[in-house]
Formats: structure tokens, sequence, C-alpha cells
């Protein structure tokens, strides 16, 4: 569970997030959705301590954030986002393979996690392990940043715009694909999108930011037939 708790975060100027208060249960995938410059990458990154509140507390698995090791917090946060950052110089099992919390184990099960992982985002090991990120296409560069931070094994997945790169096909497909990875390791996600169909179409729960604050908190259908104020339908109305 993540608890954002009367969150504030101001960068000197006025607040960017007012008074954010959200829980992500566990096991759902919670979407963040807003206009752009509205916080939601702000959000996130409070969540893995990229950023600190003006005031407020997060709680991931009831303990604050502030009060957690920082490394030892982000090995339990996938944190994918718009743009992967593979290493260009690793084929794509070194880069599945490389992750810190996971280095521990020995060489062959590190390799077997990897190649499960880049079949289970749909990558066939045999045609693409030993290849590098330059010779992908930018939806198979994606995949596998999403197959490296679940290597970790990490509770929790924060992504920030994971598909917003890519062509509506590509972007469909792996919209699918994610869902049956959802059902499969029932993770914990919070997921950023500024989509309302990607918000629709993946999401358990949908939280629309907008000036600053939660302008509704609900499942896609609450959302879509029941807007809670003036912002929500238009927003909603206008994105899709
Ligand atoms: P979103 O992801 O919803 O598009 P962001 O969270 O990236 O929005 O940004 C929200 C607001 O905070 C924007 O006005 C942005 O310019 C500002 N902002 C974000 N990060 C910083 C930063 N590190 N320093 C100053 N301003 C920032
Ligand atoms: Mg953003």
């Amino acid at each position: 569970m993540i608890e954002f708790q009367n969150v504030i975060k101001s960068f000197g100027g006025p607040a960017v997030l007012q008074d954010i208060s959200l829980t992500v249960p566990t096991g759902e995938l919670v979407i963040l959705i807003g206009p752009s410059g509205c916080g939601k990458s702000t959000l996130l990154r409070l969540v893995n301590r990229l950023l600190e509140p003006t005031s407020g507390d997060i709680r991931v698995g009831g303990v604050s954030v502030l009060e957690q090791d920082p490394v030892a917090l982000r090995r339990r946060l996938g944190y994918v986002i718009q743009s992967v950052g593979l290493f260009p110089h690793l084929t794509v099992q070194e880069n599945v393979e490389l992750v810190p919390s996971i280095s521990g184990v020995g060489r062959e099960t590190r390799a077997a996690r990897a190649l499960e992982l880049l079949s289970l985002m749909g990558l066939e090991p045999g045609q693409y392990a030993g290849r590098y990120p330059r010779q992908l296409s930018g939806g198979q560069q994606q995949r596998v940043g999403i197959a490296r931070a679940l290597a970790a094994d990490p509770e929790y997945l924060l992504m920030d715009e994971p598909f917003s790169a890519l062509d509506p096909i590509t972007r469909a497909r792996l919209q699918e694909q994610f869902l049956t990875l959802k059902r499969e390791i029932g993770k914990t996600i919070v997921f950023v999108t500024h989509d309302v169909d990607e918000a629709v179409r993946l999401g358990d729960r949908i939280c629309v930011l907008g000036n600053g604050t939660v302008q509704q908190y609900a499942a896609p259908e609450e959302i879509l037939r029941h807007p809670a104020n003036d912002f929500v339908a238009s927003f909603v109305g206008e994105g899709r």
C-alpha cells in the first residue's frame, strides 16, 4: 500500500501539489491522470525520494519514505519512465541481468530470470536476448525497460508515461500485454498517463489531478459516468 498524506510540494513558487491525500491499495493499479504540468511526475518522484515533500508524508507499506534508506526503498520500487535509458553497449539480456538486487544470486539464476522476463514481455529470447538496444524498435526497448524493472522483483511499480512515446499500434499492443502481465505478477502499480483511453483500459482506479489537488478518485466507469465536477467532465470529455 502507498499512502499520500496531506502532501504539499512547492519548488519555491506557488505549491504544485496542494494537500494531496490518496491511498493506493495493495495489488491494485492506480492511474494518475491530469493535464501536462499538474504534478503527476512530481507525485511519483516523492514516492521514490527523487524529491522530498514540502510538508505531509508518503508511506510505503505503512512506513514513511522519509524514514527509509533511499537505496533500500528504491529496490522495493520499480521505476519505469518514458525513455528507458538502456545501456547501449550491453545486450538486451545483460541490460535485464544487471539489476543490483539480483546481482547477489548466481549467474545462471540471473540469466534464467532475465530470459523468463523477456518472454513474459513478448520478446522471444532466442531472437532478442543477444541484440543491442539500437537493434530494437522503440516499443521493444520499452519492453526491455519493463523487464529490467521487474528483474529486481520490486513490490511496487511506478510507471511514468511508459508508453507515451510509442506509435498508437505499438502502444495498444503493449497495453494489452501489460494487462496480462499485471494479472500474472500481482504488484501494486502507480501508472501516470495523460491519455484517458489508456487510463480507462488499464486502471483499477483513476485519480484525476488538476490545480494541485485530487479532483476525483474512483473506478474508471464512475469517472466516465459521474464526473465529480466540471474539471473532470471536461478533462475526460476532451481526452476522448
Ligand atoms: P506533469 O508530470 O503532470 O506534467 P510535473 O510533475 O513534471 O508535471 O511538473 C509539475 C510542475 O512542477 C510544473 O510546473 C513543473 O515545471 C514544476 N517542476 C517539476 N519539477 C521541478 C523542479 N525540479 N524544479 C522546479 N520546478 C519543477
Ligand atoms: Mg510528467
